[in-house]
């Protein structure tokens, strides 16, 4: 018998070793074994066994992933390294049959990965050509794989059985044993606390056999001391009662343990769903269906929505069913709660995108709440979507996969058009609540108006200061991102963007993709196509000569807002705020216990949170995010305001919403002030990216370099942007004749089978921590001919020492 197993070292292949036959029989996929390697002794899990070495090199074809991602492997980078201890073993490629090695022992025999997950894991390490070690790695939690890890085990005192024998106690020690009988035992130091005794008291009441004291494990609850109100299901309104209906009506596939995985439409459903409307309760609902049929469930949230009081939604309603996993437990914690889920004694888990891995038994559900949010993409490798891979799982799991989002992903809005995934709707608030009053404030007109660009326009001030006299509170929305910077006219807003790129400025109100502006040679450029230019030297729509690059931060709009209203409280949440003195919860809760008026922050402050006495929301700044130099800026603009929009008037007071913008008549803006219009915006985004092509008519991805030297960098991108540029120019030309659209009247499209290379151009960032970075986009018909154009390239010209290339397919930061 032989196994074929990936080693804990980012080699990038797969290695054979014999087994013993003292381990035959307990041998199995997804353990973790210990292996002989290079002269030492290594661990791996084991992908596949067979009985004989026929048609089995133990590559498992993973062979051509070798050289992606190379820069990222961890251990034995340089060649020296690599090759002492590659020299140390002997595998299929170098010997045959006889002199392969055996393995040494099953560290542990429960397998960490169930076949279905293998398979996932797999498809993972192909999807984004990673190496398949990597993947396994990100699919379990470190901790679990510690050798030292283990449960956590103290001293329990329990009543013996039967009771006092002839020994003879004393009147205290008679006391203490109805005591301990009463509270039916404990464990030791608590009991002692609670008794006023002492360890050594009890131990002698232990010799004379009346009560025992055992090591026992105790459990790391990461909700332990949280007070956790039990709730019971709500009765539905008609919508959420037709939506959970289409939910569970999606025809239960019987699990799939095959190596086929089948395609099913109909399990796949998008719960579209406005904020406020009750998608929880149905998950809820949904969930608790599946438990009774003896199925479990995963529920991911994005990380930042992972506060307490969503997890008391999930514990609230199914006890201690429910596991959570997210990146403040102790390893403690997450090793005791990932074995509690593989044992199946949790059945409900609740986390992040890396909760998508949890072992869950017979999963039946996966909810993916905020479907459409950013940090469901790792941005670190494997590039995986959380979101993409729950539905892989789903489909090789046989569970149903519910998106949830009150702004779906075009991604996922285009699988509803094209029938693979179901539409449910819920297209009003519960409880007959109105949607919030949005007001768009042009702040062309403002300017006008004041002679400078305000950072609160005077019905923002307003209106804060009415909800000051009301006691209400109020919300600010400050959109802030990265490193990202455009050029902006300061009088009448204009935007530097790309003539060359998606919907340039023709007069139809669609955005343009603007320019990056390059701080180190004074330049424009765009990100997409690679065009540059200088800056100009003045604004060409109203000939002022002053430019913005950055917008407003949230430290300065505090300070304005302090000067207007020295009276109020304020709290300010964003990146630095929350890493000194008060935490992103603390922040949140005091804000809810109304110990402030005004929440001022960014993107953060945006995402699921419901707080009843908030009615007003201010967005002060919209074009940041619709003027980002990224074609999903659109998208995401949408997305954000919608989503803030959705924070005011949750509870049965009605809420407004203020949004300052220089393109009030921008889809994304005019969409936004309307919820019930997000088809609308959807499909009129749609036709827009198929006009580029750009997601998700094509895939998408980005070749970043990154080197110390700046010339090292340059020159490779430049290599492989032409290389690269030849591949595709083989690669459309291959394509049938009828795919290729002949121009009639109107400019034909790009079809969208079509391979598309931009030139290199160096990042927004041009130079992060001592490194310079370059990039090219790549777009393609699927995700697969970008990675066979990464890898020709790849094997064609290997990169040197010292340069380091990322590979992003799927990417969704273009910066
Ligand atoms: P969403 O997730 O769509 O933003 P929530 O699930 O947070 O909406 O629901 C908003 C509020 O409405 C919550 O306080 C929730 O408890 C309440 N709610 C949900 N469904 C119902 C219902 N059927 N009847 C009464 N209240 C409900
Ligand atoms: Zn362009
Ligand atoms: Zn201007």
């Amino acid at each position: 018998m032989f196994v074929s197993v990936a080693i804990d070292l980012a080699l990038d292949r797969l290695f054979t070793y014999s087994v013993p036959v003292e381990f035959t029989e307990k041998l199995r996929v997804g353990q973790l074994l210990r292996v002989p390697f290079g002269g030492r002794e290594a661990r791996g899990f084991a992908l596949s066994i067979q009985e004989d070495l026929k048609g089995f090199n133990g590559l498992d074809g993973l062979n051509g992933v070798k050289e992606a991602n190379r820069e990222e492997q961890v251990g034995l980078r340089d060649a020296t390294a690599r090759q002492a201890c590659l020299a140390g073993f002997e595998d299929l490629e170098r010997s045959s049959g006889p002199k392969i090695k055996p393995i040494l022992g099953i560290v542990d025999e429960a397998p960490f990965f169930s076949p279905a997950l293998l398979k996932l894991v797999k498809w993972i390490a192909t999807y984004t050509a990673t190496p398949i070690e990597t993947c396994l790695k990100t699919a379990v939690p470190a901790v679990v794989l510690k050798p030292s890890a283990r449960p956590k085990e103290m001293l329990y005192v329990a009543p013996a059985i039967p009771l006092a024998n002839g020994e003879k106690l004393t009147k205290h020690q008679h006391e203490l044993l109805s005591e301990i009988a009463r509270v039916g035992g404990g464990w030791l130091q608590p009991l002692c606390r609670e008794l006023k005794t002492t360890p050594s008291t009890l131990k002698a009441l232990a010799q004379k056999g009346c009560v025992s004291i055992a090591p026992r494990v105790a459990r790391r609850d990461p909700l332990a001391g949280r007070a956790v109100m039990p709730t019971t299901p709500l009765p539905l309104n008609d919508c959420q009662a037709a939506a959970l209906k289409t939910i569970l009506s999606s025809d239960h596939p019987s699990s799939l343990s095959s190596e086929h995985a089948r395609t099913t439409s109909g399990q796949n459903i998008l719960l579209h769903g406005v904020t406020g409307s009750g998608k929880t309760e149905i998950y809820l609902q949904a969930i608790a269906h599946e438990l009774a049929q003896g199925r479990g469930a995963i529920v991911l949230v994005p990380e930042i929505a992972l506060t307490p009081q969503t997890v008391r939604r999930f514990a609230g309603r199914f006890g201690t069913r429910v596991a959570v996993l997210h990146s403040a437990l102790s390893d403690g914690e997450r090793y005791d709660e990932w074995h509690r889920i593989r044992t199946g004694s949790a059945r409900v888990v609740v986390g992040p995108r890396s909760a998508v891995f949890a072992p869950v038994r017979d999963l039946g559900l996966i909810v993916v709440d905020e479907e459409h949010d950013g940090s469901y993409k790792q941005d670190e490798s494997p590039r995986y979507h959380a979101r993409d891979v729950a539905v892989m799982r789903g489909r090789i799991e046989g569970a149903r996969v519910v998106l949830g989002s009150a702004t779906p992903s075009l991604e996922s809005w285009l699988n509803v058009q094209r029938g693979k995934y179901v539409l449910a709707s819920l297209p009003a608030r519960v409880a007959d609540r109105s949607l919030p009053t949005v007001h768009l404030v042009n702040l062309e007109e403002e300017v006008q108006a004041t002679g400078h660009l305000p950072v609160y326009s005077k019905f923002l001030l307003d209106a804060i200061a009415l909800r000051l006299r009301r006691g209400e509170q109020t919300i600010l929305f400050l959109n802030r991102r990265g490193y990202s910077r455009v050029l902006q006219c300061k009088h009448c807003g204009w935007i530097a963007a790309c003539p060359n790129c998606i919907g340039h400025d023709d007069g139809s109100g669609d955005p343009a993709l603007p320019y990056t502006y390059h701080e180190a040679d004074h330049c424009l450029r765009c990100h997409v196509c690679g065009d540059w230019r200088h800056v100009p030297t003045e604004c060409p729509s109203c000939h002022a000569r002053d430019f913005a690059y950055t917008g407003i931060g949230t430290q300065r709009a505090e300070s304005i807002l302090r000067r207007c209203f020295p009276k109020a409280r304020i709290l300010r949440m964003d990146a630095d705020s929350t890493s000194r003195k008060m935490s992103h919860d603390d922040i949140l809760s005091a804000f809810r216990a109304r110990q402030a008026d005004i929440l001022l922050g960014t993107q953060m402050i945006a995402k699921g949170l419901d707080f009843p006495n908030v009615t007003l929301v201010g967005v002060l700044n919209a074009d940041t995010s619709l003027n980002l130099p990224d074609f999903r800026a659109s998208e995401r603009t949408y997305q954000l305001l919608a989503q803030v929009s959705g924070r005011a008037g949750r509870a049965d007071k009605p809420g407004e919403v203020f949004i300052q913008t220089f393109s009030p008549e921008a889809p994304a803006v005019k969409a936004a002030a309307d919820g019930s219009t997000y088809a609308a915006f959807a499909d009129a985004e749609l036709k827009a990216r198929r006009e580029g092509p750009y997601p998700p008519y094509c895939h998408l991805a980005t070749l970043v370099f990154r080197a110390k030297d700046e010339g090292l960098s340059a020159s490779w991108a430049n290599l492989y942007a032409r290389a690269l540029a030849g591949y595709a120019a083989k690669f459309n030309a291959r394509l049938p004749a009828d795919s290729v659209q002949v121009a009639t009247s109107a400019p034909a499209s790009p079809p969208t089978s079509r391979f598309f290379v931009s030139e290199a151009v160096p990042a927004a960032l041009a130079k992060a921590e001592g490194w310079y970075r370059h990039q090219i986009v790549l777009r393609a018909p699927a995700a697969k001919d970008l990675v066979a154009a990464v890898k020709w390239i790849r094997a064609a010209r290997p990169v040197p020492e010292g340069l380091r290339l990322s590979f992003d397919v799927d990417a969704l930061n273009l910066l």
